[in-house]
């Protein structure tokens, strides 16, 4: 059978090699693939800046946006099932919350990840897993269902958000988001779905796909070209929560000044290495101390952040039909996904159909 696999931490293109069929073992499911989604993350592995390869091989295979059928059954999971995997899979040492289901947040960072770190991805025709680490999907989501891995991210992040904000009487009416790709509208969605008003911010000028997206859901789309990140409290009143998409390195600081008191802010983006700023650290600190605000980082998600997703596409789709299916931009097939690796202007997200 057919996979798209790299030689990690060298430059790419991706290839496409014949790989034995895997047989399950140990209660795992054999799973067929439907898509994979392609993310920023598969484009650093082919350009050679991050991955590794499983144990004993010199290749690893791609892709972690996964959504296939189930073809046995397993516990809770039945052949003909259509299921999405989470990423990430424990550290060996099983630290405190790896043994306790909550892989995103790996106290020693020697987590592995299916198509990223250790373990091969699915780009590929078929694969097995345990079916402790699948979400089943209903059919009538068949469409969007490849969405469930970036909006896990995201559910991840306003769970957390709400979570950490116990700390207070908080009741958020505005929201800003930074960064309208995948992760930032859909963050817009999610937020709109729970009923706060959101600004979506990004670098864009408007009437392109994206900023089109999320008005439709509500949102007000603000481009840097006509406003500056620092006018926008005197356009949108006070800011409750920002949630960060953008990877860039300035960005999350300058966000400080705008958020509004006893504020929060969730950064998802990394920037690029070796980014040096010149900032007064003293106004932020002032603006931190001063107004209770809060900013904290967020990476991965647990299964419990992809059951809540399956909700939400549903939500999604009944409020606002159509919003999740033309962020998808792009259809290849698997013999051609070096094409759906290099970015486009226009694309929102590519997705590689097995
Ligand atoms: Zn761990």
């Amino acid at each position: 059978m057919k996979a798209v696999a790299v030689y990690p931490r060298k430059q790419g293109p991706v290839h496409l090699r014949e790989v034995k069929k895997p047989i399950p073992t140990n209660g795992e499911v054999i799973i067929r693939a439907l898509e994979v989604g392609v993310c920023g993350t598969d484009r650093e592995i082919v350009n050679g800046l991050y991955g590794d390869a499983p144990y004993g091989s010199d290749f690893l295979i791609l892709g972690h946006e996964s959504l296939g059928i189930a073809e046995s059954d397993g516990v809770d999971v039945k052949k003909g099932d259509m299921v999405v995997a989470t990423v990430r899979r424990p550290c060996p040492e099983h630290c405190l919350n790896c043994t306790r289901g909550e892989i995103d947040m790996c106290l020693t960072g020697n987590y592995r990840e299916k198509g990223i770190k250790g373990l091969h991805g699915f780009m590929t025709e078929y694969y097995t897993e345990d079916p402790k680490y699948l979400v089943r999907v209903p059919h009538d989501l068949r469409h969007v269902a490849i969405l469930l891995e970036p909006l896990s991210v995201v559910e991840k992040v306003i769970e957390q958000i709400f979570k950490i904000q116990k700390r207070l009487a908080w009741e958020p009416r505005t929201a800003l988001v930074l960064g309208a790709g995948p992760i930032g509208l859909l963050s817009t969605f999610v937020l709109r779905d729970i009923g706060i008003a959101t600004y979506t911010f990004a670098r864009s000028p408007s009437g392109r796909l994206n900023d089109r997206l999320l008005e439709e859901s509500g949102a007000h789309y603000l481009s840097a070209t006509d406003t500056p990140l620092s006018y926008i409290p005197s356009k949108v009143g006070q800011i409750d929560l920002i949630v960060e998409a953008t990877g860039s390195a300035s960005l999350p600081f300058e966000a400080i000044g705008v958020l509004g008191i006893n504020g929060i802010i969730a950064l998802t983006g990394i920037a690029g290495q070796g980014r040096i700023l010149e900032i007064d650290t003293s106004c932020i600190n002032l603006k931190i101390v001063l107004e209770n605000k809060l900013v904290f980082g967020s990476v991965n998600a647990n299964k419990s952040h992809f059951e809540t997703g399956v909700r939400r596409l549903k939500s999604i789709e009944e409020r606002w039909p159509g919003v999740l299916r033309n962020m998808i931009t792009r259809r290849v097939p698997i013999q051609r996904s070096q094409e759906a690796l290099e970015k486009g202007d226009s694309d929102m997200k590519v997705v590689i159909e097995v």
